[in-house]
């Protein structure tokens, strides 16, 4: 019996092809012809006044940390239950994670413990949207205005997914996607950061560009290049946006077959959330997903190990995380948890996550179920 993997890359068929024009034209480092197709293709689609590729959600992250100017001695405030990522940006600028409790239905950052954990070096909130269900965006932004905070959206698994109409990563200040092998659309490594200032764009162009002021030279509005700011290199490839180039065009299509697996799993297992077995996630009315992750949440640590085990003897990867960043071993040492952990540890124990990927056959599908209700049978 052949193994169900938890994820298989997206892969569309015309990457290659895409690819293969971009080496054939020797134009293969960054900001080619692919990443600035890449790059207005989200602006239009998304309505961002800017998109520019980066090398990953993790750079994306750092740079929207670099652009909000944070400082050591500053605090932002993130959930624990996130990627390791989403703390190291703030880290990189010496700032210090503050985290909040999480909602036990959406895994989002409770908006209403927030305030609570604003002091005087409060200067921004990073809102992760997990599985793409957006946090309760509005509430967050009269928050961020209130008490003059920036806002950086973690939309790395919300891509093509949207809040009250606006797609995620367009509503804070800064946006932040991840095309990862793991996320719904990928090159490989790579990312993206949506800026929604026009003020902003310039100084992220430099701090992308190695601190030099390449891309004013490029529209001609200065003779020369030189270095004028502190800057990196977060430029991906053009080989690379090719890549992603091509899974961009299919976005429509991929997004659709991943919320097919993901409405399969839903239906079928809705009977056992009804009599309290299982729970299954929750889409807020203002949300629409985009079917980034299918997972259940077991009643205790002990039923989901029992239940992992179980898939994997009937031939199917599930997969927890996150371990909350906040009892981690650098989480413990650059940051600290406001207010009382209710929720974030109790249900990080009890998650775990179903095969889904963009592709996955109607047999396998199938199985994954059959296995899970068989355990919900057993036991
Ligand atoms: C994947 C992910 C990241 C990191 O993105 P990379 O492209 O892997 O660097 C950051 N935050 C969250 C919530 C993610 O899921």
């Amino acid at each position: 019996m052949n193994k169900i993997p938890f994820n298989i890359p997206p892969y569309v068929g015309t990457e290659l092809e895409y690819v293969r024009q971009a080496v054939e034209s020797h134009k293969i480092c960054g900001d080619g012809p692919f990443t600035k197709k890449c790059d207005h293709w989200m602006e239009e689609r998304f309505g961002a006044p800017c998109v520019l590729l980066t090398t990953s959600g993790t750079t994306a992250l750092e740079m929207a940390a670099l652009l909000c100017g944070l400082e050591k001695g500053d605090e932002v405030i993130l959930p624990s239950f996130t990627f390791s990522s989403t703390a190291t940006s703030v880290v990189l600028t010496g700032a210090t994670p503050v985290f909040v409790d999480i909602r036990p239905d959406t895994m989002n950052i409770d908006e209403n413990k927030i305030e609570a954990a604003i002091t005087d070096r409060t200067k921004a909130i990073v809102a992760v949207h997990y599985a793409g269900v957006s946090c309760e965006m509005d509430a967050i932004m009269e928050i961020a205005r209130k008490h003059g905070l920036k806002v950086i959206e973690d939309a790395a698994q919300g891509v093509m997914a949207s809040y009250k109409g606006r797609a995620l990563g367009t509503i804070g200040d800064f946006g932040c996607y991840s095309f990862h092998e793991t996320k719904n659309y990928s090159m490989g490594e790579g990312g993206a950061l949506v800026l929604r200032h026009k003020e902003d764009i310039e100084p992220a162009e430099i701090l992308r560009e190695k601190g030099t002021d390449r891309a004013r030279f490029f529209r001609g509005q200065v003779d020369k290049y030189t270095w004028v700011e502190y800057g990196s290199s977060y430029l991906p490839s053009d080989m690379n946006a090719a890549y992603l180039w091509a899974q961009l065009l299919e976005a429509d299509r991929i997004n659709e077959n991943r919320l097919a697996t993901w409405h399969a799993y839903n239906e079928a297992f809705a009977p056992l959330a009804a009599q309290g077995r299982f729970e299954l996630p929750v889409i807020p009315e203002a949300c629409v997903h985009n079917a980034h992750m299918y997972y259940i949440k077991l009643r205790d640590l002990r039923d989901r190990t029992a239940f992992i085990d179980y898939l994997k003897r009937c031939g199917v990867n599930s997969v927890f995380h996150y371990v909350p960043l906040h009892s981690s071993p650098a989480g413990r040492r650059f940051g600290r948890f406001s207010g009382e952990d209710v929720y974030t540890t109790r249900e990080s124990d009890r998650l775990t996550r179903l095969p889904l990927y963009y592709g996955m056959t109607k047999e396998d599908r199938d199985r994954v179920i059959d296995a899970v209700l068989s355990f919900a049978r057993e036991g």
